[in-house]
């Protein structure tokens, strides 16, 4: 799964066995990024957070990463 399809701005590949572990890579990727100075990201870290500090209104978007994980074919 992209960074691109879990709501970020480039094609870095997120690598896991489970939705929750792409969501936890992504997590990381966007703190990684805006910390080296990419304000590209900075937007999707911030609704990243948004999403822990709200899990309800979080849960929608959670709901569709892991359907979207599921609908990815296995490689
Ligand atoms: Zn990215």
């Amino acid at each position: 799964m992209t960074c691109k399809q879990l709501g970020g701005p480039c094609d870095h590949q997120h690598q896991g066995q489970t939705a929750d572990d792409v969501i936890k890579a992504q997590d990381r990727h966007l703190n990684e990024m805006v910390a080296g100075g990419d304000t590209a990201h900075a937007p999707a870290l911030k609704e990243m957070k948004g999403r822990w500090k709200h899990p309800i209104a979080g849960m929608g978007w959670y709901k569709t990463a892991k359907k979207d994980f599921a609908a990815l074919p296995e490689d």
